[in-house]
């Protein structure tokens, strides 16, 4: 399957929607337009000729462990040096430690095309970009200077050592020990599942962050502490000492990803440091993991373009039946596919989906950079909480819409759509971890309404829904759009309503949190769409009523916000109603009724 970047429609998002010169220009990091396209240009050429190729044969190679070393399939390494040598690795990394500095804005772009090439091979160094974050934010100075350079530059990766056994989505269940020694550093013991990249042979040194307790630490999440624990100890003056007091005991066998290792790895006294206080180890973590979630997310966007530009190509070429109003292609055996009215509803779902969640990510990516970078200390605070409200959103819904895209995908190729050679069935398999890890999708919910909605009373949300509101004012009195603009800004004011009463019915009764909380998200993600559908149509009417050339595109776009308002956004009816059932009908029966 071959993959090729969306360079028009990402330039359409950046350039016509969002404005990334301005962008650029507030955060004052000297890129211009004519740059930034370069970098497309050369990230789509790296993507699409030297990663993409290698996706297939990885799926069917997986890793290879022996006597502790992990084999990653062929063509990673060479891949994985010019990531580095052509300075991808260091594009996001903060200037100071030898990073480009690149806003998100920029950089999810180059990252959705990774991920579409392999997401296999994006897993290796998407951890590496928060452990990074981390580090940056939270570690000591001698520590920086020891590991960060080299991370940055993807030299060495970073891993992400959360999970055990018995430690999944509550951490408070953690057992990893680290014990302080007499020169400043600890031991660290224990065991951790699941980690990624725990071990490859694309690096010389690993990075691991590492949550354990100490001995003193207070019971349950309180009690948690984030440590740097590496492969080798960084020497000062570069060089690598000894191997560390850690291994990997075991690979997973698994459904999807199968290029990336999937480690169980062993720490068994190894030396590691503090990364900030002594039992404030998840704060730390939560600064990569909000990036964390935005890359996960980017994976879901990434899959469904790639199912999309598959489906789409077969549609074209695949001959079968004549259309309902007759031949379309009558010197053909049969008319393609594509002129059938229920393969257009999967394609332009495809679309609509994956174009519309590419709008959503410039939309947060932008807050995650004015978050961090806007001069201005209070707009700074207020693009952080506008970023927060939206993670969970961005994390769930594109990762579900990934795997809804990918398996219509597979629909698409009818029944060569299961055959291994067509690659569809691959990127569902590939898809479907993304709707697990980074915490799943459930939890991604339950923070939605837990931590952003009632932690301020709904008042970010309400803020982004007039936000949303006023843009869509602006396209009332236009009539190419007013019928949309209406069937929209009659949808956002139904959330509000809706919003109120998800806060009603929470404190009403805690459970209704738990009951209401994926549909509010899956609702919330439609109108959110639906808003930016509407503003991309305003884009392309402006283009179109000044004459710019390139209507076909502009008119697609027209079409496309027309399909997702009226065949799309209806389904947020279906999560209203079904939040509106309440959590009784899911409480009540006892637990021993569930199989009788
Ligand atoms: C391929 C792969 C790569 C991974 N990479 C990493 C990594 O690099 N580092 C790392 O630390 N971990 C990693 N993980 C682990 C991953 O993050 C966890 O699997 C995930 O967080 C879920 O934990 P769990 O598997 O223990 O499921 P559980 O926590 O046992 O959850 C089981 C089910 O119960 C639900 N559930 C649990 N608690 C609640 C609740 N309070 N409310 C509602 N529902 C709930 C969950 O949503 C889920 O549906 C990886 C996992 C895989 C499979």
């Amino acid at each position: 399957m071959s993959y090729q970047a969306p360079l028009r429609d990402m330039r359409f998002v950046l350039h016509e929607l969002f404005d990334v010169s301005a962008h650029c220009e507030l955060l004052g990091n000297g890129l211009d337009r004519e740059l930034i396209d370069g970098v497309l240009d050369e990230a789509a050429r790296y993507t699409g000729e030297v990663v993409a190729p290698l996706n297939r044969n990885s799926d069917e190679e997986g890793c290879r462990l022996q006597d502790g070393a992990v084999t990653t399939p062929q063509g990673f390494r060479d891949a994985y040096r010019q990531f580095v040598d052509n300075g991808w690795a260091s594009m996001n990394g903060p200037v100071e430690f030898g990073g480009q500095g690149f806003p998100q804005l920029v950089s999810a772009s180059f990252h959705e095309m990774l991920m579409a090439s392999s997401l296999s091979f994006r897993i290796y160094s998407g951890l590496t970009e928060g452990a990074v974050l981390a580090l940056h934010k939270h570690g000591s100075e001698a520590l920086k200077a020891d590991y960060l350079s080299k991370m940055v530059s993807g030299e060495w990766t970073g891993t992400m050592c959360l999970t055990e056994p018995q430690a999944g989505t509550d951490l408070a269940l953690l057992r990893t020990k680290a014990e302080p020694q007499a020169d400043g550093s600890y031991k660290v013991s224990g065991n951790k599942i699941f980690i990624s990249g725990g071990e490859q042979d694309l690096t010389d040194n690993i990075v691991h962050l590492v949550l354990a307790r100490l001995p003193d630490a207070p019971a349950g999440v309180k009690g948690i502490s984030l440590l740097l624990v590496p492969k080798f100890v960084a020497n000062a003056d570069g060089s690598l000492a000894a191997k560390n007091a850690l291994s990997c005991g075991a690979i997973e066998h698994k459904m999807g990803i199968k290029g990336a290792s999937t480690c169980v790895m062993n720490f068994d006294g190894a030396t590691g440091w503090l990364i900030g206080e002594a039992n404030q180890g998840l704060a730390c973590m939560f600064t990569m993991m909000n990036d964390a979630r935005f890359q996960v997310g980017l994976q879901g966007l990434a899959i469904a373009e790639a199912a999309f530009q598959g489906g789409l190509r077969y549609a074209r070429e695949r001959l079968q039946s004549r259309g309902l109003a007759g031949a379309v292609q009558p010197d053909k055996a049969a008319d393609p596919i594509i002129v059938h009215p229920d393969v257009r509803r999967m394609l332009l779902t495809q679309k609509t989906l994956t174009e519309g969640s590419r709008m959503l990510a410039a939309y947060c990516a932008r807050q995650l950079d004015l978050e961090h970078g806007h001069p201005d200390a209070a707009a700074r605070k207020a693009a952080g909480k506008r970023a927060a409200l939206l993670i969970p959103i961005v994390k769930a819904f594109f990762t579900d819409m990934g795997q809804e895209v990918a398996s219509l995908g597979v629909q698409l190729y009818g029944g060569h759509g299961f055959i291994r050679e067509w690659g569809m069935e691959q990127l569902m398999r590939d898809s479907r971890i993304t709707q697990l890890y980074e915490g799943t999708n459930g939890i991604q919910a339950l923070d939605l309404i837990r931590r952003k909605l009632l932690g301020d009373g709904g008042a970010e949300l309400s803020a982004l829904q007039a936000e949303f509101s006023a843009l869509c004012d602006q396209q009332l009195d236009r009539p190419a759009l007013r019928g949309l603009a209406q069937t929209v800004q009659a949808r956002l004011g139904e959330w509000r309503e809706l919003s109120s009463e998800v806060i009603a019915a929470s404190q009403r009764d805690v459970q209704e949190i738990g009951a209401m909380s994926v549909d509010f998200l899956a609702y919330s993600s439609y109108v959110l769409l639906a808003g930016l559908w509407l503003q991309a149509a305003a884009r392309a009417q402006d283009a179109l009523d000044a004459g710019t050339g390139e209507t076909a595109f502009y008119q697609a776009k027209l079409h496309s916000a027309e399909f997702f308002v009226r065949r799309v956004l209806p389904r947020a009816s279906g999560h209203r109603e079904a939040l509106l059932g309440g959590a009784a009908c899911l409480m009540a029966m006892p637990e021993d009724s569930f199989a009788l």
